[in-house]
């Protein structure tokens, strides 16, 4: 079975007043480092009740804004993923993000939950991001 996986991460550093989006506020980062452990545990639990050991076509990271956490939790994410999950060579990618953050270690490391995701066009900004005030 080919799997299509959506990883939500429920912040961002201000919200937009007219956001839909399922995520909070946050300007500091214990709420967020806070969450990383509950997404490898749940990425490990879905990989667990599956039978055997499924490939992923699709996957899309979103929230929120996924670019608030460090490139050393997205890298930790990727890897979860990657151990659970059999990354195909031509996997689609995407992430929202804040552009506002991103940088190029955070692009590169999110990149790698798939194996041949090119950072130049993997990334797509939050369409709102550019307009948010403040
Ligand atoms: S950046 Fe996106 S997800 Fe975050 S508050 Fe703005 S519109 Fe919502």
């Amino acid at each position: 079975m080919r799997l299509s996986l959506y990883v939500h991460i429920p912040f961002c550093h201000r919200l937009c007043w007219y956001c839909g989006c399922n995520t909070k506020a946050t300007q500091r980062y214990a709420p967020v480092g806070g969450y990383l452990s509950p997404v490898e545990s749940e990425i490990a639990g879905v990989a667990s009740l599956l039978p055997g050991r499924h490939s992923v076509a699709h996957m899309h990271w979103g929230g929120g804004s996924p670019n608030i956490l460090t490139a050393g939790d997205i890298g930790k994410i990727a890897s979860a993923l990657r151990n659970a999950f059999i990354i195909e060579r031509r996997a689609e990618f995407a992430v929202e993000i804040d552009p506002r953050h991103m940088d190029g270690e955070k692009i590169r490391r999110s990149s790698s939950s798939t194996l041949t995701a090119s950072p130049s066009s993997a990334t797509r900004a939050c369409p709102s991001a550019p307009n948010i005030n403040g």
